[in-house]
């Protein structure tokens, strides 16, 4: 990864570069930010910049045997960090026995979220983390000698899933390193590190990208159209994830839009048959697609009844969504809001846990025409 690569940040870059240019990276360096900036990639392309062995033009030469081990996540010496779920039975229980998911996860792909990485996990229910085994092994590692570059970098995503016990025995090395070797944690949730480590790095804090900026993400990497991009830009909030998810999934979020639509129309007239062939219908979509159904009508909920407060810098719909509210939105008010967000938060839990799809999306809908009869809570 070449900082040339990753968009927006060109002050942080120019500060990353001048550390590494006058010999100042710091032994301990901490990015944190919002998820969604690119702080990961930053992370890399320091790595690359600093190991780089033709160093020009401001950026990592791109073709040294060095930046070609970067590119294919294979560099003797940039050792990568990050939470995994302990699967003791087949041998997995460390960073390095996930290298071929963790290459999987990164491979073109300059904003990656924890979401990412659980899908590529595929973790279920489980909570990755990063265990003591993977403190003694950086450990390891930290004492080692370089193989082929002068320094070694450890780079640690997401600090924030050391428990206590690993976070202990990493104090030391994270304060005193070997001279040839540099740790470079990047964090979601500053706040959620443990406040010994924290205190022994040196922070840059990555801000929120601007809609403006993903805007030309989206134009300039991705060919979308400016009128798309801005809508797509307005509703990620500064989340480069979240703008390239709803880009994956537009087709899947105008049908859940337009389902989102029909079903309340049928349960404010009491229709509880085309209630119950659509919940029929949206049953047999399968498990995960309910879930997302249900967290998108959950959404819906929440930002219809925010629409009534007529502060639209706190709407994130798109201007399809945005119609049908108009109208819509008053029949969602503080008398029902909570009682139908927590129906469909079951729901969706449910639904994950096995329970019959078809009975609780009936059941579900069919308590829509109950919420949407309440009277608003003056
Ligand atoms: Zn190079």
């Amino acid at each position: 990864m070449k900082f040339s690569e990753i968009p927006a940040h060109s002050s942080v870059k120019s500060r990353l570069k001048q550390m590494v240019d006058t010999g100042r990276l710091p032994h301990a360096l901490l990015i944190s930010g919002p998820e969604g900036t690119g702080k990961l990639a930053l992370a890399r392309a320091l790595a690359q910049y600093l190991q780089c062995t033709d160093r020009n033009g401001g950026d990592s030469c791109g073709h040294c045997p060095s930046c070609l081990q970067h590119r294919s996540l294979n560099h003797a010496d940039m050792h990568y960090v990050f939470p995994v779920v302990k699967k003791k039975s087949e041998g997995l229980l460390i960073s390095n026995d996930y290298l071929p998911q963790w290459r999987e996860f990164l491979s073109g792909r300059t904003f990656a979220s924890w979401q990412d990485w659980l899908n590529t996990l595929d973790a279920g229910n489980s909570r990755p983390a990063i265990y003591v085994d993977e403190a003694e092994n950086i450990l390891r590692v930290a004492n080692m000698s370089t193989l082929s570059s002068p320094i070694k970098v450890v780079l640690i995503w997401l600090p924030e899933k050391l428990g206590p016990d690993a976070a202990n025995k990493l104090l030391k090395i994270i304060e005193e390193p070997w001279e040839d070797t540099r740790f470079i944690l990047v964090s979601n949730n500053a706040s959620a590190i443990l406040p010994t480590i924290f205190s022994r790095t040196q922070r840059i804090n990555l801000p929120r990208l601007t809609a403006r900026e993903i805007e030309s993400l989206l134009v300039e990497g991705y060919s979308i159209n400016p009128q798309e991009a801005q809508t797509l830009a307005h509703v990620a909030d500064g989340n480069a994830c979240t703008a390239l998810d709803a880009l994956d999934s537009q087709g899947e979020t105008e049908e859940f839009a337009s389902l989102f639509r029909e079903v309340m129309r049928k349960a404010y007239s009491r229709d509880v048959k085309a209630l119950r062939e659509m919940a029929d219908k949206i049953a047999a979509t399968g498990r995960e697609k309910n879930c997302r159904l249900l967290e998108y009508f959950t959404r819906m909920a929440r930002e219809n009844f925010i629409y009534n407060l007529a502060m639209p810098e706190l709407n994130r719909m798109t201007p399809e969504e945005e119609n049908f509210s108009r109208r819509f939105s008053p029949f969602i008010h503080s008398g029902n809001v909570e009682a139908m967000v927590s129906d469909m938060d079951s729901a969706a839990s449910d639904i994950a846990r096995n329970a019959n799809a078809k009975i609780v999306m009936f059941d579900t809908l069919l308590r829509l025409i109950v919420h949407l009869r309440k009277p608003v809570i003056k």
